[in-house]
Formats: structure tokens, C-alpha cells, sequence
């Protein structure tokens, strides 16, 4: 039996459409099939690998770790370096209200953490979370999900839950003295990286501390120098009560957190105490991971550099081949084709021609590119000539495989 019919018969599947990408190897931005075709990572398995595959630092760190140590005791008992070490290199990067960390192990438990915190700190119930944003898979972040057609057979889910439009001042009114918290991508990512107005994020933050509730913000995908800055909320100058990170936090290994000023997160210690627990959450070796990558993003100009190889792969795009674009400043692009289409076409060229370029949960008519912050300029030139060949293609109507 192959290794694809095992997969198909074996393994829990998520969609009837899987890539089916058998992989072999993986070396910076490629992924490698075991046939040795090579293919350039334009997705980082969505957001992950921010630093590329087989980073020297990450795998030296997670070798030293794993010769001490691995697992030892749930969370929270025990004192391990590596968990301390991130963390204070973490709040070291962070506005000083951003001080305490709460380690997990994926983004969907990072924010059920926030969201218990929330409700345990205000005593109030209410959670409003923005239209067309994914927060987790997990029944309280599913709960986050306004796309009914998803949620509809999961039902009943998380009550006071209400949604508002993203970047819709007007809508700031819903959050009210019954609001315990606000959760919100800074940019939405799965509705197709759609940047806030400056403005908006000024007026929620007032509206936030006026009504006494927290303002959670999730940077599980936008996190870690995806956006140019090493947080996608920095360059707007607004500062979360609570910070959710994941994805590549954990340079590659599970990992996920979130990041409150002590008076918050002291309430999930006592009254009573153990009421928010993991078995895993924070690894030795993850936090190994996760610290060798945050050194590397922060001893290096990395994520200032991805502003100007953005920049560059933009101006390499042939724009007469698509109607728009959006970004933030760093490694991530949304290119509009209009047409769900065209955008399915486009992306199995791709991969036929060997570059891995990926859809939007919610937006189904543009193309995410989000390579590795560590690709090379002649790597960009690559993976436009396929972009543009692959869309140039389409417009004169050829099959979908070639
Ligand atoms: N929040 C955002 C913004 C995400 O993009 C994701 C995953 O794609 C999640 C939360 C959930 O993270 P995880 O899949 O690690 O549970």
C-alpha cells in the first residue's frame, strides 16, 4: 500500500481536498518530496516556519535541551530555564503592562485561556470577537467564528458570543458594561489580511478601557516579524491587555501563550486554584525552540529586511495579472484574483511548477503568500516568475495541471 492511500486511510482527515504534498526533506524555504523535487515555500506552513526549515540555531537548541532534559511535570510545578529564559525575553520586547506569560501548546488553547481569564477577572460574560476572524478549532474559540456554516453543526456552542464588523467604527458600540473582553486579530488574517484603520484601533482601545473590559489581542499568525515588525500591534501604538501568541513562537515545535500584566493573571492561580491546567503546555524543548528563534529575529535584521524583500517581490509581480493586493509592510501578501476559481487554478500550477502558495479560510478569491523572513532575494525572483507564469497562464484559459 503507498504511503498516500495509508494516509488517506489512516489518518483523521480534515477536508475532502488535501494537498497530499509527501515530504522527505525540508531545507530553509524548500520542502523536498522523496522523489527530490524541490518546492519553494511561499506558506510556512501557514505562518510557521518564519526562520525557514532546518535552522541551524533551532535544531542546535533543541538537541542541547532535549540532552538535559524533556518533560518532567505538568505545567507550572517545576522551575525550567528554558520557559523562564523565553519569558524574559519575551516581556523584554513587550509594553511593560505585557509582563506575565502563560504557556501552552496551540493557538486555540492560548485562547481559551484568555477568553477564562477574561471572564474570571471581570466577572462579566459577554465576549465580542470580529466577523470573518479564526481564532482555533477548539470549542470556545470556534465559539469566535461567525461563519455559521462551520459552526452550525457543532452547535451549541460557547454562549455571549457577539460579533462585530472589523474596522467599523459605529460597531464599537456592542461592547457594553456586560463585555468581559474583546478578541481581535490586529490584521484579520483568514478573511485575507485586511489591515485596521490607525483610527479604529486608537477608538476600540478607548472603548475597551471606558467599558472596563480587556482588550485580547491575537497575533497567533501575525506574531513574530510576519508583518514586518516583530508584532503587528507595535507600529499602531495600541496596546493589548492581553497578547496571544503561537504558530511560530515555538520556532517550529508546539507552542503557544498568552502574555497579561500579573494583577490579570494572578486570577487563574487562586479562588479557586488549578482551574486552568496543562499537561505539555510550555516544553522544555519547545521553549528551547522558541527562544533560539526570538534571539534570531532579534539579533539579526531579519524582520526589517522582509520590508524591503516584500517590497521587492511586489515590484517583481506583474500587476496587469491581478486587480489588487494587500499587505502589511513585512512577508505577507494577498494578491486578489476576484475569482475562487482562478485562485484553485493558480495555486495547483504552483505546485506543479514547485511553489506552494495557499487560499483563505474566509476569503476564497485571493492567493496568501507568506514565505520564510529568511529567503533569499534570487529565491523571490523564483517565485514570482512562477506567480506570474501561473497567472499569465490562466488568463489565456490552459488547463488546470499542465
Ligand atoms: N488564531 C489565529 C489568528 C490563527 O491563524 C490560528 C490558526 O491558524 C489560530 C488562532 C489557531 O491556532 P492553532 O491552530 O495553533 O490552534
Amino acid at each position: 500500500m503507498s504511503l498516500r492511500s495509508q494516509f488517506r486511510s489512516l489518518i483523521g482527515q480534515t477536508s475532502p481536498f488535501a494537498l497530499e504534498l509527501e515530504i522527505a526533506g525540508a531545507d530553509g524555504p524548500w520542502l523536498i518530496d522523496p522523489s527530490g523535487k524541490k518546492y519553494l515555500d511561499m506558506i510556512s506552513g501557514i505562518g510557521v516556519s518564519n526562520l525557514g526549515h532546518g535552522n541551524r540555531g533551532i535544531l542546535d537548541a533543541i538537541r542541547e535541551q532535549s540532552e538535559k532534559y524533556l518533560h518532567t511535570m505538568v505545567y507550572g510545578e517545576h522551575i525550567q530555564s528554558p520557559q523562564i529564559l523565553l519569558a524574559e525575553l519575551l516581556v523584554s520586547l513587550l509594553p511593560p503592562s505585557l509582563n506575565t506569560v502563560f504557556y501552552l501548546n496551540s493557538g486555540a488553547e492560548a485562547v481559551e485561556g484568555a477568553l477564562k481569564l477574561a471572564r474570571k477577572f471581570t466577572g462579566r460574560p459577554g465576549i465580542i470577537s470580529c466577523k470573518r476572524a479564526y481564532h482555533g478549532s477548539t470549542y470556545g474559540a470556534m465559539s469566535l467564528m461567525s461563519d455559521r456554516s462551520k459552526t452550525d453543526p457543532y452547535r451549541p456552542l460557547l454562549p455571549e458570543i457577539h460579533f462585530m464588523e472589523f474596522n467599523r467604527l459605529e460597531e464599537l458600540e456592542k461592547i457594553n458594561l456586560q463585555t468581559a473582553a474583546v478578541v481581535m486579530e490586529v490584521i484579520q488574517a483568514e478573511a485575507g489580511i485586511r489591515l485596521p484603520d490607525p483610527a479604529y484601533l486608537e477608538a476600540l482601545r478607548k472603548r475597551c478601557t471606558e467599558t472596563g473590559c480587556l482588550l485580547i489581542f491575537d497575533e497567533i499568525q501575525t506574531g513574530m516579524g510576519r508583518t514586518g515588525s516583530l508584532f503587528a500591534f507595535s507600529p499602531y501604538g495600541v496596546v493589548p491587555d492581553v497578547l496571544i501568541l503561537g504558530k511560530s513562537f515555538g520556532g517550529g515545535l508546539p507552542l503557544s501563550a498568552f502574555v497579561a500584566d500579573k494583577k490579570l493573571m494572578a486570577v487563574l492561580a487562586d479562588e479557586p486554584p488549578l482551574t486552568h491546567m496543562t499537561t505539555f503546555g510550555g516544553h522544555p524543548l519547545s521553549c528551547a525552540a522558541g527562544l533560539a528563534a526570538l534571539n534570531q529575529l532579534v539579533q539579526t535584521s531579519l524582520v526589517h529586511d522582509s520590508i524591503s524583500k516584500s517590497d521587492y517581490l511586489v515590484k517583481k509581480l506583474d500587476q496587469e495579472l491581478f486587480p489588487a493586493l494587500r499587505r502589511p509592510p513585512g512577508l505577507w501578501l494577498a494578491i486578489d484574483l476576484a475569482d475562487p476559481l482562478r485562485v484553485q487554478q493558480v495555486i495547483a500550477r504552483a505546485m506543479n511548477k514547485g511553489l506552494l502558495a495557499d487560499w483563505f479560510l474566509f476569503n476564497d478569491e485571493s492567493i496568501r503568500l507568506a514565505p520564510p523572513l529568511t529567503i533569499r532575494y534570487e529565491e523571490l525572483d523564483l517565485a514570482a516568475a512562477i506567480i506570474n507564469e501561473c497567472l499569465s497562464l490562466e488568463k489565456s484559459k490552459s488547463p488546470v495541471l499542465s
